[in-house]
């Protein structure tokens, strides 16, 4: 390849669909030169090769349209609420003309390949012989644009005519007279069926795998929008702030905390409504919880089969075996209801699998279809199919291929290390297919249009991310598809349905709303995680755009809209107030067989406990366990959710015990009632219906310090014998002058300020140092029980729990530490609140049940 000296664009952008459009609007408007690449004879990309009958957006059209040009309601008007592909096609012509872009537009043209040229900073661009050279390179090539390859034996040998719905031909093709098949019935398979059945003699559908499908009830502009759009910039806005692109209010609603008959009213009201992002927010947990999504899923099933006439079919037609919006949720017009028309049958390949094509028709195991025409609906090689068949080369030579070996590795779905000035458009890692795509091709390029700007400002000339913002932002796009249920279908969100491609959920789960944040965050702290390069030296502000557990730091953004007072400006008894507030809005933990409230003899007086009892059969072990709240908030039953999840994942009867709380009642008083209280659970586990030779002591924050309080008073005294100490983020120190203390203090959940107000509620200040304050600071703690320590990543008490842990290693007691990544100090305790704690809690109570299953361990000192 060669270039001339001065690269012949500023930016190369490769395709011309709805981003490649966009883009040269942008970057023109952003003083940049642009020349953009098309491989099709005409623009429009996704909407100029699909012209299958049927073919619509599956997204409200009024959503799905640029939002640059907010003039619509004057020079465009949808005919309908979802429009045809003839319509969007319209469209993007008008908006083309308008803007007079086709002008930088080459069509017919593919790129071959690229290369970075690093000594120039500049990218060589080929299509077929020609070399164009560029300073950056955007690939607006789409995420599914590159059709998926039949893979199916015989294909070549039919005789008869094939169609396949991606590149389906620019005259209409008549079906009338002919015995059809069709194979596929993801999204294009469902749209086109109902209207091949209505021309076809006979239509023969290939079925693998069944789909989801939600009823368009397609008709004219929705009332209500209408009157939204009058605020067309507050519209926009609104869509650009949502979770996935369209102003819809994201669901906080849990789907158990409302009663049968209103989940099945809200169920009916999506099914009505007939917007896919509307259905999988009828509830907060549909996504991430299995009961939530089974029980939404056969709500579907039941409308497939009081659809479908005959029951066979019915059955065949009801997707089972992975989460519904595992794999997208199709938009229909009368699907179902076409298997009851008498030219209609249903092949379940499920039940005969498909064995090849043939010179006549289809052959599955058990029967041959001959047919006049074939119609592949077989889908793409999604997300990264169209970027990867360019052969593109980073630095040092560097193929894309290469760095994607094991999967895409990207920054922000946007840039990828070692390909500097490389920018693709809703790439892997971002919303992308999630999402409304209008709104995620817009932001992109208004992206890369700043941050090339920035450049330009700066007197750089190359951008590209470093390793460690790559590999923090896949750890947290990893983060946020755990905790759903999205990577449990074998869909093509993974990659699954391409042979030998890498199996990794691509796109970005927790919303256009969180991933936007994420992007503006990266830009006001100066293009963190970017490198930048140039005749003015070098910038980097290397780091990781996010840390956070995605639904910790969701739960942190909600909670500070709530805009609440600091607890530690409050009095104790409002702050104890605001805190039960907080806790009852939290959902309630997993159900347990039993819960009993009733009284212990404390150090003074009687408090109350809890009991909860596993549903196994008795005697059970017992889990001693002390609610956490500075010695200041809670009681035996504010941490309910954590002690039911606690029971049911341990087995064991979980006794939470309350004790007495300062001000009123300062040091020593709590740590005498946690000491009494094993005494008193020791001595009545039988009555309780434990086993008296397995107990563990457990606790949360203060309580945790309480619970070693414990198994020291226990240690000295020669009993009750303690199988072990099952410590969450436990107070082990006063010392406040920690790197956690430090890196940690404000901005998540317990502030270094409440922790301060904490202490100077329970204690003065040379009480700190007491042992039943501060267990780190025992002179010996040897022969103490062996313990679980977990400690979070984000919390002031992090490094006191280390040194605990290191401590009691270093006095010979076995310790299992675990270290919560991402999360804060209240939000393992989040139950039903944050999915990605369950795995930290069950590795948790493992430990404790290994605990349990030791010989309890006491030497009197
Ligand atoms: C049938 C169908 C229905 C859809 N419905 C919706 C919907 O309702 N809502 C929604 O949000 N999304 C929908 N999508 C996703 C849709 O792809 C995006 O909404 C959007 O159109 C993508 O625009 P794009 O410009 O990024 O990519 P595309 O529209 O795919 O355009 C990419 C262009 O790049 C060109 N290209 C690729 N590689 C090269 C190369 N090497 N050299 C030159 N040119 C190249 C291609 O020819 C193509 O024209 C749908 C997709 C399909 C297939």
């Amino acid at each position: 390849m060669t270039g001339t000296d001065r690269p012949v664009a500023d930016v190369i952008v490769v395709g011309a669909g709805i981003a490649g459009l966009y883009a040269v609007h942008r970057f023109r408007r952003a003083g940049l030169t642009v020349k953009v690449f098309e491989a099709g004879d005409d623009i429009g990309g996704t909407w100029h090769w699909n012209r299958y009958p049927g073919a619509r957006v599956d997204i409200p059209s009024v959503d799905y349209m640029y939002s640059f040009d907010p003039d619509w309601q004057l020079d465009w008007q949808w005919s309908e609420k979802y429009a045809t592909q003839p319509e969007i096609l319209r469209y993007l012509d008008h908006v083309a003309d308008k803007f007079d872009l086709r002008r930088d537009i080459t069509l017919n043209t593919r790129v071959d390949a690229a290369r970075w040229d690093d000594h120039r900073a500049v990218w060589h661009v080929r299509t077929g012989a020609e070399t164009t050279t560029c300073r950056h390179l955007v690939m607006a090539t789409g995420c599914l644009s590159i059709p998926k390859d039949p893979d199916i034996d015989g294909v070549e040998r039919f005789a008869g005519k094939t169609y396949f719905t991606s590149r389906w031909p620019r005259d209409p093709v008549d079906f009338t007279g002919q015995r059809v098949a069709v194979i596929g019935t993801g999204s294009s398979g469902i749209q086109c069926i109902p209207h091949i059945a209505r021309q076809a003699d006979e239509l023969l559908v290939f079925q693998r795998t069944p789909n989801f499908s939600l009823p368009a009830h397609n008709g004219p502009l929705p009332p209500h929008k209408l009157e939204q759009l009058r605020d067309e910039a507050g519209y926009r806005a609104a869509g650009r702030l949502s979770f996935g692109g369209v102003p819809i209010e994201r669901t906080m609603t849990p789907t158990f905390t409302v009663s049968e008959d209103e989940r099945r009213e809200r169920y009916e009201r999506a099914w009505q409504i007939g917007e896919l992002l509307e259905l999988l927010n009828v509830y907060s947990d549909v996504m991430s919880d299995t009961a939530a999504n089974h029980e939404l899923a056969e709500f579907f099933r039941a409308k497939i089969r009081a659809t479908v006439d005959d029951p066979e079919t019915a059955e065949a037609l009801c997707p089972s075996g992975y989460p519904i919006g595992a794999k997208r949720v199709c938009l229909d017009t009368d699907y179902f209801a076409t298997f009851n028309r008498d030219n209609v049958r249903l092949v379940d390949l499920r039940r005969d699998p498909l064995r090849s094509v043939t010179e006549t028709g289809i052959d599955t195991l058990s029967e041959s279809f001959n047919v006049d025409a074939i119609v592949f609906a077989t889908g793409f090689d999604a997300v990264t199919g169209a970027v990867l068949s360019v052969d593109v080369k980073g630095r040092d030579g560097r193929t894309l291929g290469h760095a994607w070996a094991d999967g895409p590795r990207t920054y922000l779905g946007l840039s990828v290390a070692g390909f500097p000035n490389l920018f693709l458009v809703t790439g892997p890692g971002s919303p992308s297919v999630l999402s409304n795509m209008a709104v995620s091709i817009e932001q992109h390029v208004d992206l890369i249009a700043d941050i090339i700007d920035n450049l330009r400002d700066n007197g750089f000339d190359a951008v590209e991310p470093t390793d460690v913002a790559v590999a923090g932002w896949m750890q947290h796009v990893e983060d946020c598809a755990d905790i759903t249920l999205f990577p449990q279908g074998n869909s093509w969100y993974r990659g699954a349905n391409i042979p030998g491609k890498p199996t990794v959920f691509m796109p970005y789960t927790a919303g256009v709303d969180f991933y936007r944040a994420a992007c503006d965050e990266m830009v006001a702290r100066d293009l963190l995680g970017f490198r930048r390069t140039g005749p003015s030296g070098e910038a980097c502000s290397d780091g990781v755009i996010r840390r956070l557990q995605p639904d910790v730091q969701m739960v942190l953004e909600q909670t500070a809209l709530m805009g609440l007072p600091p607890l530690e400006s409050m009095s104790p008894q409002d702050a104890r107030t605001a805190f039960g507030a907080v806790i009852a809005m939290y959902p309630p933990g997993p159900a347990v067989a039993e819960v009993v409230d009733g009284r212990y003899p404390a150090a003074v007086g009687e408090r109350d406990y809890r009991l909860y009892r596993p549903p196994t059969p008795g005697p059970h072990p017992i889990v001693l366990y002390f609610h956490g709240g500075g010695w200041v908030l809670g009681d035996s039953r504010s941490d309910d959710a954590l002690c039911r999840d606690l029971c049911v994942r341990t087995e064991a009867i979980v006794v939470s015990a309350d004790y007495r709380h300062a001000p009123e009642d300062r040091f020593p008083a709590a740590a005498e009632d946690a000491v009494a209280a094993l005494s008193w659970v020791a001595a009545s586990a039988t009555d309780l219906g434990g086993d008296p030779t397995r107990l563990v002591v457990s606790g949360w924050s203060a309580g945790a310090g309480l619970a070693t309080v414990a198994c020291r008073a226990a240690r000295a005294s020669g009993g009750p014998a303690i199988a072990g100490q099952a410590l969450l983020a436990p107070v082990t120190d006063s010392d406040t002058s920690r790197a956690s203390y430090v890196e940690n203090g404000s901005g998540y959940d317990l502030d270094a300020s409440l922790m301060q107000w904490f202490f100077d509620q329970y204690c003065d200040v040379p009480d700190r140092r007491d042992p039943r304050i501060a267990p780190l600071r025992t002179a010996d703690l040897s022969s103490m029980p062996p313990a679980v320590i977990v400690t979070n990543e984000f919390d002031v008490l992090r490094d006191e729990g280390e040194a605990y842990a290191e401590a009691l290693r270093a006095a010979g007691v076995a310790v299992e530490h675990l270290r919560a990544r991402g999360h804060t100090h209240c939000s393992l305790t989040m139950v039903g609140l944050v999915v990605s704690g369950a795995p930290v809690r069950e590795q948790f109570a493992s430990a404790v049940r290994t605990l349990l299953a030791r010989a309890p361990q006491v030497t009197a000192r």
